[in-house]
C-alpha cells in the first residue's frame, strides 16, 4: 500500500503538472501593479460562528471590523468587495473564487484567534505556506474546519481533512505565486497594529489556510486578536477597538499600494 503522505504528495504534483486545480493564474508576480480592487473577507458567518468568546462570536467581530475597513476606503479611489456583507455562510473556495473572478488586486481575510489558554493575546498575520511550528496546526484546524459545514466538501476539497496534520503537506509542496507580496502586506499590517494601535504583535507567519490557497493575488489572513482573552475581547467588540484595527488594515494597504505602484 502506498503511504497516505506519499499518495497525497504525488496527487498534488500530478495536479500541478497537468495544470489542474493547484495551479495559479499566469500573471507575472513582481511587476508593477495598480491596486484598484481589494477583497475584504470577513471570516466565518451564518451557521459557522468561528471562535466563541465570552460575549461575542468571531463571525460578528470579523464582519463589524470588515465593514469598518470598507468605510475607510470610501473616497480613496480603491474599490472594496466583500465576500459577505451580512451573517451568511460562504464556502472557503467560493471566497477565493470571488476574488479571482473579479480580478482583485489584494485579498484580506479577517479573523479572531482563540486559545484554550485564556491569557494568550495579540495579533498575527499569515500568508499561505509552509508551517514550521506545531502550534500553528491549532490555528489551521480552527480556520479550515469551516469546510466541514459545506455541502460536498470531500469533492470540493479533494478529500482534504482539515483536522489531520498530514493534509497540510500540500502547502509545503507548492508555493503561492504571490508569497513575497503577501508577506510584504502582512508585515505592514502587523507593523501598524504594533505602532498605531499599540497591539501586541505576534508577528508575520505562514500557515496552510484553504481560503488563501487558490487566490491569484497577494493574500493574507489576519488574526486581529484573541476572542478567548477577556481583555482582548473587550477591545475587539468595542467600537473604538474596531476603528483602530480597521484603520491599521487600511493604512497598511495604502502603504503597500504606494510601494508597488
Ligand atoms: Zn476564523
Amino acid at each position: 500500500m502506498i503511504p497516505k503522505r506519499l499518495a497525497l504528495a504525488a496527487f498534488v504534483l500530478f495536479n500541478a503538472l497537468i495544470g489542474a486545480s493547484f495551479t495559479f493564474a499566469p500573471k507575472q508576480p513582481g511587476t508593477s501593479k495598480a491596486i484598484d480592487l481589494i477583497v475584504i473577507d470577513p471570516g466565518h458567518g451564518g451557521k459557522d460562528p468561528g471562535a466563541i468568546g465570552a460575549v461575542a462570536y468571531e463571525k460578528t467581530v470579523a464582519l463589524q471590523v470588515s465593514l469598518k475597513v470598507k468605510e475607510k476606503f470610501s473616497g480613496s479611489g480603491i474599490k472594496i468587495m466583500m465576500t459577505r456583507a451580512d451573517d451568511s455562510f460562504v464556502g472557503l473556495y467560493e471566497r477565493a473564487e470571488m476574488a479571482n473572478t473579479n480580478k482583485a488586486d489584494l485579498f484580506i481575510s479577517i479573523h479572531c484567534n482563540a486559545n484554550t489558554n485564556k491569557s494568550a493575546y495579540g495579533t498575527e498575520t499569515f500568508a499561505v505556506g509552509v508551517h514550521k511550528e506545531d502550534a500553528q496546526l491549532d490555528v489551521m484546524i480552527k480556520e479550515n474546519s469551516s469546510i466541514l459545514l459545506e455541502k460536498n466538501y470531500q469533492e470540493k476539497y479533494d478529500n482534504f481533512d482539515p483536522k489531520s496534520a498530514e493534509s497540510y503537506i500540500m502547502f509545503q509542496l507548492l508555493q503561492h505565486a504571490y508569497l513575497t507580496q503577501s508577506l510584504q502586506l502582512a508585515k505592514k499590517i502587523e507593523t501598524n497594529y504594533a505602532n498605531q494601535a499599540k497591539r501586541h504583535s505576534r508577528g508575520v507567519r505562514q500557515a496552510g489556510f484553504l481560503v488563501l490557497w487558490k487566490t491569484s493575488m497577494p493574500s493574507v489572513l489576519t488574526e486581529i486578536g484573541f476572542i478567548s482573552n477577556p481583555t482582548e475581547e473587550k477591545f475587539l467588540v468595542s467600537g473604538e477597538g474596531q476603528e483602530h484595527i480597521a484603520s491599521c488594515i487600511y493604512k497598511a494597504c495604502i502603504q503597500y499600494k504606494n510601494e508597488v505602484e
